[in-house]
């Protein structure tokens, strides 16, 4: 029938297990199909040329009934050999038989048959009008069949000689050899057998030849006339001793297109045997697998030789995923045909795995269903990673800001809804910076380590540790049946964290200070706890450190201040209330003013004098210490030198000035030190620049650059608060240092306290192996006075001899006291130095 012919519902009876392609393709013919007891379960025609009534009257009746008495035998033996002879579909049962029709007339048919699609049973024969053929024939009703079937058949049909040659050639062999049907006469068949093939196809043509009445099957390759390789499936039968025939008969298919397809659904079965991929189909009746890949088996721990149906598809699965399954996978499966998603099991070796799993139910068929899994463990594992990196801190591995903020909002929420309370302390440590800069990061990380360790340890197993940022680690403290226990939760932790931390052999001792604060009423706001439990934080750094401070209303008031004190130092240096003020510096020996310190004072429009303590940590952490201090340093130089001119006098008086961390970092610093000398004047020699040790080992390499280009300029480099921190000997040795000032914490007890008195006579020691001048500050009394002489400092700077003052009052304390008097008196037997 022409290819343009709609496909669309055949009249008859429905054919279960006929495929509709071949429905279409063929629609002339008759189909009926027969079950497994004989029996037409169906039968279509397009157009019916062979019943000739109502197809539904064939259903039900005896197939061999329907055809001519003569021709049931051959068609009973050609059936069974195909319904109980194992023979693959490409092997048709095909013969030539007569329908009696439902008007009693026998008409000759084509027939041939093969198997239905599973999972109906029996098979579909197709009987196509063959009147024309047989009546056209000469001779009897045997060789016109033969000749009806030859011609008819869609198969090739040759007769060969008792060596191969090609005797005759049917109306196929012309196509299927790629060869004139003229040539093909008298050609050696073996002329297209394909070499690799020749051996086996000779001696199984032998053996044939050699037996009259025998028959073999053959499948091989064949080179076509034109060069093509083309599969065929031959069968050949000795008919020499037919008179009707005298040959041996082949009869042959190419099968090319078959095994192509075959050899793509092999290698499609290598993939599915050698993927790690578990692939298995599933009985829906017993739910236990029919078909699994090597994979699936080792995965159930099944051996390869094992019995498939002794696991349960739901064995490997965790109790969990095997209650998604029943309530959901299977019901989806089943209902949409399609199930994807991902399931967590347990492999017969303990391993547990997660698995995306895709199901897929054959409805069309048996309902089987087809899975197909894939362990994403490792994926799901690196996902988890990723996930846990963002949100928490890759050093101590606790949650990081991001992930504290969200927590707190929801513990905040559900505070407010329960009307509880949640608390949250702040932890910072002090003088962190000093470990860091001193004993280098990878000190300052075991530290942080070794504190978020025992934070963790002193607080509730439920409250949750963060680390804010940098140093300071926050506490969020829920289910609080009393709010002061927040209070005695944060008394825990500093007793802990004091516990020496052992570095590198050393032992470091760290302290805390601790700010606890509890949600205000109602308050949702993460921000608001934070800053209040920051604030209460700064409160206990401000009154000692190593302490704890819970919040109260005056120090929110105190952070709003902050806030405020910023905004005005920001126009302080504009509205010129930086001033700076000088503190006398004393040659112990002589009793002598030899140099001054300038100290940073701020006139507040407000509150007044305020001391650097007040404001110069804001300057540094907003930056506005760098214009602030250049500021100074060129009012320190240009006052001093103005000084030098009004009091000639006072020989070569000295001036050291503070610089801090953010200062030094500019690259212009040196520069801009070379230009105030140049402006003002001042002699390179009086200049001091004051920093102290914790910032000099901030950056070793970059200090060492910069004081070495400080001392190129000839400026003197003072080392501030000696004894503070935990510089090394070896960078002291590296840095180009003229002086060390001992802190005042040591001078403090000089003569009552025998520990500062021998750390301070160890520094003086230091100095002088070094060759430094070393100068004490902080001198308050006598005693002290009398420790700093004895000890052979020096200089001496401090209250006893002398206050800050500011600049206008410089030149009378000078004039005083360049006449030394009576407390410098008698004056003392000149130092080692
Ligand atoms: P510092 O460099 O150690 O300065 C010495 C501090 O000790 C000054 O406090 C001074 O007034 C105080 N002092 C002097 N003698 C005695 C004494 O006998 N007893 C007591 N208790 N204190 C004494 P001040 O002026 O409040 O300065 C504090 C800190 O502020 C300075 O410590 C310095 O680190 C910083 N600073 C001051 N001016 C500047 C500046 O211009 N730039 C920078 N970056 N920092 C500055
Ligand atoms: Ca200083
Ligand atoms: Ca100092």
């Amino acid at each position: 029938m022409s290819p343009e012919t709609p496909p669309g519902p055949l009249p008859g009876v429905p054919l279960p297990g006929v495929t509709a392609r071949a429905l279409i393709d063929t629609t002339s013919d008759l189909y009926i199909t027969v079950g497994p007891d004989a029996r037409i379960t169906g039968a279509a025609a397009r157009i019916d040329r062979l019943w000739r009534g109502p197809l539904a009257d064939l259903v039900g009746r005896e197939a061999l009934s329907v055809l001519h008495p003569d021709d049931r035998e051959l068609a009973a033996s050609e059936l069974a050999a195909f319904m109980f002879g194992g023979e693959p579909i490409s092997g048709d049962a095909e013969f030539l038989g007569r329908i009696i029709g439902a008007d009693g007339v026998a008409r000759w048919a084509a027939i041939q048959a093969g198997e239905l699609e599973p999972p109906a049973e029996g098979i579909v024969v197709i009987a196509r009008d063959a009147h024309e053929l047989v009546s056209g024939q000469p001779g009897d009703a045997g060789e016109a069949r033969l000749r009806a079937l030859i011609e008819h058949a869609p198969s090739v049909v040759e007769v060969l000689d008792a060596q191969g040659v090609i005797l005759w050639a049917g109306p196929g062999a012309e196509q299927a050899r790629g060869v004139p049907r003229g040539e093909l006469v008298g050609t050696s068949s073996a002329r297209f057998t394909h070499p690799d093939d020749a051996d086996e196809a000779n001696a199984w043509f032998r053996a044939v030849a050699a037996r009259p009445g025998a028959s073999d099957r053959y499948f091989g390759r064949m080179i076509r006339g034109d060069g093509q390789v083309a599969w065929v499936d031959a069968t050949i039968t000795n008919r020499l001793d037919d008179p009707a025939v005298r040959g041996i008969v082949a009869n042959f298919h190419d099968v090319t297109d078959l095994v192509r397809s075959r050899r793509v659904s092999d290698r499609l079965g290598r993939v599915v045997e050698r993927t790690t991929d578990l692939v298995l189909v599933i009985d829906p009746d017993s739910g236990l697998p029919v078909e699994a890949n090597p994979a699936a088996r080792s995965f159930w721990g099944i051996p390869p030789d094992g019995d498939l149906a002794t696991v349960h598809w739901g064995s490997a699965l965790t109790p969990q995923a095997f209650d998604i399954a029943a309530s959901e996978v299977i019901p989806v499966a089943s209902e949409r045909g399609t199930w994807t998603g991902e399931l967590d099991a347990v492999s017969a070796s303990g391993r547990a795995v997660t698995m995306s799993v895709h199901v897929e139910r054959h409805t069309e068929s048996d309902g089987a269903y087809a899975v197909v899994a894939r362990d994403i463990s490792e994926r799901k594992a690196f996902e988890a990673r990723l996930a846990h990196e963002a949100t928490h801190d890759p050093l101590t591995g606790l949650p990081n800001r991001a992930l504290l903020v969200d927590r707190l909002e929801h513990a905040l929420a559900r505070a407010a809804r329960s009307d509880q309370q949640l608390a949250v302390i702040f932890c910072d440590l002090d003088h962190f910076k000093v470990i860091n800069d001193s004993l280098g990061h990878g000190a300052g990380d075991v530290v942080l380590r070794a504190v978020a360790e025992r934070l963790v340890a002193s607080v509730r197993p439920g409250d949750t540790v963060a680390r804010f940022g940098g140093d300071e680690l926050v506490v969020v403290c829920e289910d609080l049946d009393d709010p002061g226990l927040a209070a005695s939760i944060a008394d825990r932790i500093g007793p802990a964290i004091a516990e020496p931390i052992h570095v590198a052999g050393a032992e470091v001792f760290v302290t805390v200070s601790c700010g606890v604060a509890l949600s205000r009423p109602g308050s949702t706001i993460a921000e608001e706890i934070l800053g209040d439990a920051d604030a209460a934080m700064y409160r206990a750094k401000a009154t000692g450190r190593a302490r704890v401070a819970r919040f109260d209303r005056s120090m929110r008031d105190e952070a709003v201040a902050r806030l405020d004190l910023e905004g005005s130092l920001r126009r302080a240096l504009d509205r010129h209330e930086i001033r700076v003020h000088y503190q006398p510096i004393v040659d112990v020996a002589s009793g002598a003013i030899v140099a001054v310190e300038a100290l940073a004072r701020w006139e507040h429009p407000e509150r007044g004098l305020l001391a650097p303590g007040e404001w110069i940590g804001l300057a540094e952490d907003t930056g506005l210490i760098v214009p602030i201090g250049g500021w100074i340093l060129d009012q320190a130089c240009r006052q001093v030198q103005r000084g030098q001119a009004t009091l000639p006098g006072l020989g070569e008086l000295e001036v050291s000035v503070n610089v801090s961390g953010r200062q030094l970092g500019q690259v212009s610093f040196v520069a801009e030190v070379e230009r105030v000398l140049a402006v003002t004047g001042l002699a390179p020699s009086r200049l001091g620049i004051e920093l102290t040790e914790s910032l000099l080992m901030d950056d070793v390499d970059r200090s060492a650059a910069t004081l070495g280009a400080l001392k190129d300029l000839g400026v003197q480099v003072v080392v501030d608060d000696f004894g503070t921190g935990y510089s090394s000997l070896s960078y002291l040795r590296r840095f180009p240092v003229d002086q060390l000032k001992v802190d005042r914490s040591f001078v403090d007890g000089l003569g009552t306290d025998a520990d500062d008195t021998a750390i301070a006579a160890l520094i003086v020691a230091l100095a002088r192996t070094l060759g430094l001048r070393s100068v004490a500050e902080g001198v308050e009394t006598e005693v002290q006075l009398a420790e700093v002489r004895r000890l052979g400092v020096d200089r001496a700077q401090g209250y006893l001899l002398g206050r800050p003052q500011p600049p206008e009052r410089l030149g009378d304390v000078l004039a005083e006291l360049t006449t030394p008097n009576e407390r410098s008196a008698p004056a003392p037997p000149p130092s080692a130095r």
